[in-house]
């Protein structure tokens, strides 16, 4: 199965079992909008859970909020995304199909740099293990070529962003001869810039209404609340403030399921600290949060840093994390070094000093900040692609398991009667009626038993416990393990104990550390 089969079969899947519909879908949808349905709800709230706890209970130095949705409009004024939250677009004459431009330019670039990669690759295949892959990347003429081939276009691109030369950026495009996927022609509009926030009005409108934002991010939340928490909560810098929400994006280009979305969620934690130590925490940040995704226990050549090319004139230092997506790598998560930037300029536009005493240093000041910043849907899109599994078992027969962090599934354990008369599925209420109030336990009696293990699997419920007539005997069950298939007999009253070894969310937190 290539990989563009496999995202298809991700999305039929999500849909088949209740992950994620299409918005309003009896309308036929609406663009760029998704619900999440019974399962993708509880995956969601315990990948929500998971950041959270990992952030806030974790630390002590950090704090979480729930700012509002809509916020004054001058924050927006102030933050910078009136005048500059811009996407540049462009448009082919022909398709009248709608791009980035930016997106077209680095899509090409990955394009060069995935024919040196392929080099390589078929170089390590010739020479097996005596095959240096450092020495050949940097000696190997083909390879070089590619690799500079994409610097120069890099740089080129860079240059022109950092100079706001949208007719450069376009030259570029035509220069490279980037084609429209649709029509396959190079006859490109210019390029202009798009604004993505959504406004509405607030008030009636017969009165004095004034236009506000949906917010675009859910940081200047934080930023404008920045001294009511280090007041009210007595903060000693460094601390942090987290915060979950929604987020709202007029994407121009919104594809790839809930990659890319109008209306998403972000889990974002702006960590304020003494100026000149933002390296320090920059570093430390990102060490951090590599670990919080490796934690889940993919394989960690899934995840990678990518430093950003165009520096906000602020920023001291930025990059993301990336996943190998079905559709290969894209940023997950951002990590920012921002400098006082946002607060400075709240003081400025509100007039209000948004300073620290620092008692340490005898000093007041504008703190800096480093902030880390991440999609929940996008993150729930990583989870979900690298755990769907379509597996052959050794019987000849197949399976499409959802191999979830135990701490992660939707429905930690399903309680099943082997059959549904003589008592069993009485039997197996009592048992659901000991965990549910741990754990969310599901129980069906219909099908045969094989059946119901592999709905099971396909939501990814670690534990399957079936009640036997041995069970009506000697208060023992039997626990299937959603990866080995492997059952052991266990006594209803060491359930408890038995499961929380596997399914606590502090099996995860004790890895991000
Ligand atoms: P991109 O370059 O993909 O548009 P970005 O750099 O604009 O993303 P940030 O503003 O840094 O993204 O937002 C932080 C995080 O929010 C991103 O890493 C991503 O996980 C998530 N995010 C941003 N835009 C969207 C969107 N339209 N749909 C889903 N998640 C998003």
């Amino acid at each position: 199965m290539n990989q563009e089969e496999l995202f298809k079969n991700i999305i039929s899947h999500s849909k088949e079992y209740g992950f994620i519909f299409p918005s309003s879908e009896i309308y036929d949808g609406l663009s760029a909008v998704y619900d999440y349905g019974q399962m993708g709800a509880e995956l969601k709230k315990n990948l929500r859970d998971f950041w959270w706890k990992s952030m806030v209970q974790m630390h002590q130095n950090i704090v979480g909020i729930d700012a509002a949705i809509f916020m004054h409009p001058t924050t927006w004024k102030a933050s910078g995304h009136v005048d500059a939250f811009n996407d540049p677009l462009i448009d082919n004459k022909d398709s009248k199909k709608r791009y980035r431009a930016d997106v077209l330019i680095e899509d090409h670039i990955a394009k060069i740099q995935a024919k040196a990669d392929k080099e390589v690759e078929k170089a390590s295949k010739k020479f097996g293990e005596t095959f240096d892959e450092k020495l050949y990347r940097q000696t190997n003429p083909r390879v070089l070529e590619y690799l500079k081939k994409a610097e120069e276009i890099e740089a080129r691109f860079k240059l022109a962003l950092e100079n706001n030369q949208l007719d450069e950026v376009r030259q570029i495009i035509i220069d490279l001869e980037i084609v429209c996927p649709i029509s396959g022609t190079k006859n490109w509009t210019e390029v202009r810039q798009f604004n993505l926030m959504f406004s509405t009005q607030m008030g009636s409108v017969s009165e004095d209404s004034g236009t506000i934002y949906l917010r675009p991010e859910t940081a200047q939340g934080i930023f404008v609340n920045f001294l009511n928490v280090q007041k009210t909560g007595r903060m000693k810098i460094p601390f942090g403030i987290a915060q979950t929400g929604k987020a709202f994006r007029n994407e121009i280009v919104a594809r790839q399921f809930i990659f890319r979305m109008r209306e998403f969620e972000q889990m974002e934690m702006q960590f304020f600290i003494r100026p000149g130590t933002e390296t320090e925490w920059y570093n430390y940040w990102k060490n951090i949060r590599i670990k919080w995704h490796q934690a889940m226990g993919f394989p960690e050549s899934k995840y990678r840093f990518h430093d950003h090319l165009k520096l906000a004139h602020y920023a001291k230092a930025a990059c993301d994390i990336e996943f190998d997506f079905p559709f290969g790598f894209k940023e997950l998560e951002g990590i920012h070094s921002r400098s006082d930037f946002d607060l400075k300029q709240h003081e400025s536009f509100s007039g209000k000093k948004l300073q620290y005493f620092d008692p340490e240093i005898n000093e007041s000041y504008v703190p800096y900040v480093i902030e880390t910043s991440i999609g929940l849907d996008r993150l729930f899109l990583s989870v979900l692609s690298q755990a769907y599994k379509e597996e052959q078992l050794e019987d000849g027969s197949t399976r499409t398991v959802l191999s979830l962090p135990f701490a992660l599934a939707p429905i930690k354990v399903a309680v099943l009667p082997l059959v549904n008369k003589d008592g069993l599925p009485e039997k197996a209420e009592e048992v659901v009626n000991i965990l549910k109030y741990d754990y969310n336990v599901s129980t069906e009696a219909k099908d045969a038993i094989g059946k119901r293990y592999r709905r099971m699997d396909a939501i990814g419920t670690p534990f399957c416990i079936t009640i036997d007539y041995d069970t009506m005997e000697n208060q023992t069950v039997t626990i299937r393990n959603r990866d080995t298939m492997q059952q052991e007999r266990v006594l209803i009253h060491e359930l408890k104990t038995y499961l929380a070894r596997y399914l606590s969310l502090s099996t995860l937190l004790e890895k991000c550390i």
